[in-house]
């Protein structure tokens, strides 16, 4: 008996990151390609941040290549995609992490803060994930790690729209966890609590810190390290788990 299966160890991995060009995301396409991973960044327009990400990981020996689009918009996506999968085949690891927030308290909020939150997190995960899952589960191995938050797990006043896309992420992820187990293909959700990026810059952070009973915010390295090792042979037997990176906001 082995403990991961020979398409574990295939010399040919690479990871599909969604907004991979800032904060976590930039983080975790760093991490990846520093285990091992080449990498595919998408983001939606900061090719000036893109191309500082993709210096990192070229100096780490891996190949990267640029794949920006807005994960709202599906046909793009879709097209997107399916060039990605012509040049460079299934991805093994798929990183749906692009994110956005708009707070405001739900009476006050606009169609365009609920429609924009959702279709970017939720929705994202549909036009990103659906067109990769039958080449993950063709192949027979491969790796969703989903970014969801704290809020999708306690819900958050003033983000009734953020915490309604993160609950849904968290749910959906679960569901296709459970959907491709059979074909050793897991999906697992990362749920950070207050995390040093730019989403956080303009929080009151002092008032807020006083939740966090580690008593700082995180570092998108302490939430990319989630995602590796989620996305590690180590953990194969992991799947449909919540991995919360919160210094203990929430258990
Ligand atoms: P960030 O610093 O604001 O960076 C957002 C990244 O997502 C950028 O690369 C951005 O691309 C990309 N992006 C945004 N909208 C996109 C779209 N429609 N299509 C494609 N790419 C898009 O955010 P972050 O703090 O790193 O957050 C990353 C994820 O973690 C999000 O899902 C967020 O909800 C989640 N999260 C964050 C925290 C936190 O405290 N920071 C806590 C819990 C969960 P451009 O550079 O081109 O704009």
């Amino acid at each position: 008996m082995t403990s991961s299966t020979p398409a574990d160890q295939s010399p040919t991995r690479y990871a599909f990151v969604t907004g991979a060009s800032r904060g976590i995301g930039a983080a975790i396409a760093t991490r990846l390609a520093r285990d091992g991973f080449d990498i595919v960044m998408n983001f939606r327009s900061n090719q000036v941040a893109a191309d500082a990400v993709a210096t990192e990981i070229r100096a780490l020996g891996r190949q990267v290549w640029f794949l920006p689009f807005d994960v709202a918009d599906r046909p793009t996506a879709l097209k997107a995609l399916e060039d990605m999968q012509t040049k460079h085949g299934t991805p093994y690891a798929v990183v749906v992490n692009a994110g956005i927030t708009r707070d405001g308290l739900f009476g006050m909020l606009g169609d365009d803060d609920w429609d924009q939150v959702i279709n970017t997190s939720l929705g994202g995960f549909y036009n990103v994930v659906r067109p990769l899952v039958r080449g993950l589960l063709k192949a027979r191995r491969g790796r969703v790690v989903t970014m969801a938050s704290v809020s999708g797990l306690m819900g958050n006043p003033g983000q009734v729209n953020y915490s309604a896309a993160k609950g849904g992420l968290i749910a959906a992820t679960k569901a296709l966890a459970r959907e491709c187990a059979k074909r050793g293909v897991t999906a697992n959700v990362v749920a950070p609590g207050l995390i040093d990026t730019d989403m956080t810059k303009d929080l009151p952070l002092e008032q807020m810190l006083q939740a966090v009973p580690l008593g700082r915010l995180g570092t998108v390295t302490e939430v990319a390290a989630a995602v590796s090792y989620l996305c590690s042979a180590d953990a194969g037997y992991v799947t449909g788990h919540v991995l919360s990176v919160n210094g203990g906001l929430y258990t």
